[in-house]
């Protein structure tokens, strides 16, 4: 595997950024300033709006290099063609970073930007991220944190407890395999685990999950916190069916406390339907730890001080300001201003703030919680609205 020590030594690069660094060395043009802007093309699945993680990576990654660095926070909510960051500093200082700094964003962001999407199709109720084993052990914690990032209320992996949370998980299959009876496999965890772990019986490993989710309920009482179905592919039929059948014979013995937690191959649409059939909570995998990333490019604006750039990219250093109340965002130069929507007449914020400046972090780092609280009151904002980009220099 890669280590930390060698992305930091801008060893993940592609060739051609360290001949391009060679030629201009040669030549006495290295030390030529330059502007970048990261931004999108477009948003996974045609959805309009991202959500952007990885900052707090980006900052660890250019600490010790000197440029500046002006980025959107962890969590900002993003539109396609829009900067999410400038970074401006003599052009072979940085260039050999920028294969680290695209996929630093791009991968996170396509995982926040899917979690969040199927945490507003689950109506407020629960998602937890079921998806580590999807992928390569070693970026599994960065990804769980993408995906709590962008609103998922927990995730799997047991290293979580390094970022401050607790893991969240049911119980396998093969548990119940192994003592060969559900109820024994059920009763154990219920004896053996703490207080504060949900008792959740997963009931779809021998029988039907009608019958193994009465069993549960009869067997743990009131401990009982919800069954999970995670029905296999061959035996799924309508999920939305079942769902719907196991809440009202649940219901209708007087377990109406019970929650229905489903998993297995799940995506926003399917979150969606099961959620309004009587699904309490979701166990998503592999729609959010294999989300399609994000397509973020690094493009040079301005070459010593002046507007330059390829064709299809407009020129300058741009400032991204947005309207608190509806959200409206205005593209413009860059510079201290103070600017009011024409819409509603609130004071618009700039977002991208400083993050490193000459090779200094100078953004606290914040807490994951807080960031995923402030995704969630946006993701709300945004959800049935069309976010109005305007472009005035
Ligand atoms: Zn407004």
């Amino acid at each position: 595997m890669v280590t930390e020590e060698e992305i930091k030594k801008g060893k993940v690069t592609d060739v051609y950024f360290a001949r391009t660094v060679k030629i201009l060395k040669s030549k006495g043009l290295d030390k030529v300033n330059v502007s970048m802007e990261v931004s999108a093309h477009s948003i996974p699945r045609g959805w309009s709006w991202g959500v952007l993680a990885g900052v707090e990576e980006l900052a660890n990654l250019l600490e010790g290099v000197d440029v500046d660095c002006y980025c959107m926070e962890e969590g900002e909510i993003f539109t396609p063609e829009i900067p999410v960051a400038l970074i401006k500093g003599e052009y072979g200082k940085f260039a050999i970073y920028e294969t680290s700094i695209l996929g630093l964003l791009s991968q996170p962001s396509g995982v926040a930007t899917t979690a969040a999407h199927v945490k507003l199709a689950a109506q407020g109720k629960p998602v937890v991220n079921f998806g580590i084993r999807r992928m390569h052990p070693g970026i599994s914690l960065s990804i769980e944190r993408a995906s709590i990032i962008g609103g998922c209320d927990g995730s799997s992996g047991i290293l979580l407890e390094e970022l401050g949370l607790k893991p969240v998980g049911t119980m396998p299959h093969a548990l119940i395999l192994i003592f060969g009876n559900q109820a024994e496999a059920w009763k154990a965890f219920d004896e053996v685990l703490p207080e504060d772990i949900p008792r959740v019986a997963l009931v779809d490993t021998y029988w039907d999950e009608k019958a193994e989710a009465i069993l549960a309920a009869k067997t743990l009482g009131e401990r009982l916190y919800a069954v999970r179905l995670d029905t296999p592919r061959s035996r799924r039929g309508k999920m939305v069916d079942i769902v719907r059948e196991v809440r009202w014979e649940l219901d209708s013995r007087g377990f109406k406390n019970v929650k229905i937690f489903v998993s297995g191959g799940l995506d926003d649409k399917k979150v969606k339907e099961l959620s309004e059939a009587g699904a309490d909570a979701f166990g998503v995998g592999t729609f959010i730890t294999n989300a399609e990333t994000v397509d973020f490019g690094m493009d040079i604006v301005a070459v010593e001080g002046k507007p330059r750039s390829k064709r299809g990219k407009l020129s300058g250093e741009k400032q991204v300001y947005r309207c608190p109340e509806c959200f409206r965002m205005i593209v413009t130069r860059w510079g201290d201003r103070s600017i009011v929507c024409k819409q509603c007449g609130a004071e618009m914020e700039p977002l991208l703030k400083p993050l490193v400046i000459r090779g200094k972090i100078v953004r606290d780092k914040r807490d994951i919680t807080d960031v995923r609280s402030r995704v969630l009151e946006k993701i709300e904002m945004v959800k049935d609205r069309e976010i109005k980009v305007l472009y005035e220099v």
